[in-house]
């Protein structure tokens, strides 16, 4: 398991621990005073971090700078990849969930209302404090995960996040539009997500070579052999979150737990 699950989850997974959800969290620490100005602020902070850090990321003074950036990432911020079936046992802990315009794509694609985040918290003083391009849907638990499912099929990436960790305040549906995915994998500047507890595993007998899960694979991890007609997923390259699953016709792929798996235990 993740350091998360030592630290905050009771060496259960941290983000099926309901206390890393509550009130009680979010009132402590100016929690709530930080959602908000991180939500209504991204969009004039990020660009110009993104230039200070294009400044630094192939030089020296990278390697220093690596794991202040880390450090203070995991306090404030902190994702995970999280596949389907841990985003259902989520929706059983949290009271239902609003939907907002994503902020990373904002910055990467100009649109101010591309709504792929959920807020896991339903807590009014929060709304109130976040900026009127915020326009908020209300979803029952059961519309939340019909949606949500919807985005799976279509192979966009889950994973669930810190605002001043553990408290867990949004679900997010992720393409390479994600200034996460950017900066922890296209980029490699440094981690700002786990990936998931899980890794995938195709079986050679099922499957029968139709290569549409490698197309819903943001990370490259399924490769094609001609020789077999069949793909084999790099447990190395693996996120774990499990997308590539939707479009197998022949059920071919299944997910197991990370520790199991000897070439991908530990590898966050
Ligand atoms: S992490 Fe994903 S859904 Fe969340 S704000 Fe970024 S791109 Fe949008
Ligand atoms: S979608 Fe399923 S059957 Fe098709 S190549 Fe991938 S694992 Fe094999
Ligand atoms: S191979 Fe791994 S990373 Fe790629 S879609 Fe499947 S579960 Fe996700």
């Amino acid at each position: 398991m993740c350091e998360f699950c030592t630290q905050h989850g009771e060496g259960k997974k941290w983000y099926l621990a309901m206390e890393n959800y509550s009130r009680d969290l979010l009132d402590q620490e100016e929690r709530r005073k930080y959602a908000a100005e991180f939500l209504n602020g991204f969009l004039n902070r990020v660009p110009p971090s993104i230039k200070q850090l294009d400044k630094i990321r192939k030089t020296p003074l990278m390697n220093l700078a690596r794991p202040i950036l880390i450090h203070n990432q995991k306090q404030d911020h902190y994702g995970q990849v999280v596949p389907m079936e841990d985003v259902e046992e989520i929706f059983k802990i949290v009271e239902g969930a609003v939907r907002l315009p994503c902020v990373c794509r904002r910055v990467t694609t100009g649109n101010m209302n591309a709504r792929y985040c959920y807020g896991l918290t339903l807590d009014k003083q929060l709304f109130d404090a976040l900026d009127d391009s915020f326009s908020l849907e209300f979803l029952s638990k059961k519309e939340a995960l019909e949606s949500i499912r919807k985005l799976d099929r279509e192979g966009l990436v889950h994973s669930v996040w810190t605002f001043k960790t553990p408290f867990i305040g949004g679900l997010c549906n992720c393409d390479q539009d994600c200034m996460a995915y950017r900066i922890t994998h296209a980029r490699r500047d440094y981690p700002v997500m786990f990936r998931a507890e899980w890794v995938a595993n195709v079986s050679a007998g099922e499957c029968n070579g139709c290569r549409l899960c490698m197309r819903q694979c943001q990370y490259g991890a399924i490769r094609y052999s001609s020789n077999n007609k069949k793909v084999v997923i790099d447990p190395t390259a693996c996120y774990g979150c499990g997308v590539c699953r939707a479009v197998c016709r022949e059920k071919a792929i299944t997910l197991s737990p990370r520790e199991s798996v000897q070439e991908a235990a530990g590898m966050w």
